[in-house]
């Protein structure tokens, strides 16, 4: 039975390895972290993202129930202060857990792929080129966000720099989103199976006065008061117009480092998902798999010009821009919801399988 190796037992590796041992392939991924479920100075986190599970679920060919992937109920929206009440269903809004808990998507991928005969390497680390060189052919590479295996592969990305909040907090899944001057980005702050996450980020190093700022936000608005806040530094996959690529040399790119993040608003889970899949297209058939890839990322390079037009706007504009549209979505849902739904089919992979 002929081998793949897969590195990086994030969303997109599990759902690569699960489809390659569906394939008849035997599988063995490499996973830095000594468990599945990501860096634990993040994770546990609640990662937020417009999804379509049943669809994509039968794209990747694992169901995505609750309550690893849930509806995200409510999110209200603050820009510069200003709340507005946006219905999550309206966006396809879903909350997703991250990390090594019971009730993780990470931890749920990571069954159903042992259940499928896929071996594991836990606690090993892959991050020179000489290490990727050394992998075989069509090796699966799915490293998410780290920013080594980037450098290494020479794929682009832009450095972010911010704050992680983490607390308890019963309730049903809700995201509140923060447009502000504290940020050229947004801040975000999810709850979901009973942990709550908060991440503000942006461009530049931010300081502790802008994030005690948002903290007191947090809590005097939402009631969200955070025990721990702790530094971020971390990248993005959306380096360049053309971050999108399947393959590097002989090798299998998926999940962020093959570009499949949203970049307006950095949206990674579903992409990763839908990724997963293609790079086990892709041992089997590479020429099939670059279609889909193709087709998946065509608007890409349009919505990354519009996420720089946004960025260079000054803040007195973004403001007005923004609560014309949130106002105008909330009063006439009917005229803007196509406009929406349209959006969200620039999202790499979203609604096209
Ligand atoms: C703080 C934060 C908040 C986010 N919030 C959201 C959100 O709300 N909504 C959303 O849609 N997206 C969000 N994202 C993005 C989303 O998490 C990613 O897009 C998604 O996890 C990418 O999936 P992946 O499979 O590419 O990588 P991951 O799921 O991150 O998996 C990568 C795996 O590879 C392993 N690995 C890394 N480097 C190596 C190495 N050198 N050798 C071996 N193994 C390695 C890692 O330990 C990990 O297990 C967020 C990201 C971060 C960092």
């Amino acid at each position: 039975m002929a081998e793949v190796t897969v590195v990086g037992a994030g969303l997109a590796g599990l759902v690569a390895a699960i489809n390659c041992a569906r394939n008849g392939r035997q599988v063995r991924v490499l996973e830095r972290f000594k468990q599945v479920g990501g860096d634990p100075y993040i994770r546990p986190a609640v990662d937020v993202t417009p999804m379509e599970p049943e669809r994509l679920g039968a794209f990747i060919g694992v169901e995505l129930p609750p309550p690893y992937v849930t509806p995200t109920l409510e999110f209200p929206i603050y820009v510069y202060g200003r709340r507005y009440l946006v219905p999550g269903s309206r966006l396809h809004l879903h909350s997703v857990e991250r990390g090594s808990r019971s009730t993780s998507l990470d931890t749920y991928l990571y069954q159903k792929a042992r259940d499928a005969g896929v071996e594991f390497e836990l606690g090993v680390e892959l991050n020179s080129q000489k290490d990727f060189a050394a992998l075989p052919p069509n090796t699966i590479v799915a490293t998410g966000l780290e920013v080594d295996p980037f450098l290494a592969l020479r794929r682009p990305y832009l450095p972010v720099y911010g704050f992680i909040g983490k607390t308890r907090c019963q309730g049903p899944p809700r995201v509140m989103g923060f447009f502000d001057r504290y940020t050229r980005y947004y801040n975000y702050c999810a709850n979901a199976n009973g942990v709550a996450f908060a991440l503000g980020f942006d461009a530049r190093p931010v300081t502790e006065s802008l994030r005690d700022e948002w903290d007191k936000q947090l809590r005097e608005w939402e009631g969200m008061d955070f025990e721990t806040w702790q530094p971020h530094e971390g990248v993005v996959a959306t380096g360049k117009m053309t971050s999108p690529c399947l393959y590097v040399g002989n090798k299998i790119l998926a999940g962020t480092l093959a570009g499949m993040q949203d970049p307006f608003f950095l949206f990674g889970v579903q992409s990763s998902l839908v990724s997963g899949k293609i790079a086990a297209i892709a041992v089997e058939d590479r020429e099939r798999a670059w279609r889909l890839f193709h087709t998946f990322t065509s608007a890409y390079k349009y919505s990354w010009l519009y996420k720089r037009f946004f960025d260079a706007q000054p803040h007195l504009l973004r403001e007005w821009g923004l609560r014309l549209g949130f106002g105008a979505y909330l009063r006439y849902p009917h005229f803007v919801q196509p406009a929406i739904d349209i959006a969200l089919r620039s999202l790499p992979g979203y609604g096209k399988y």
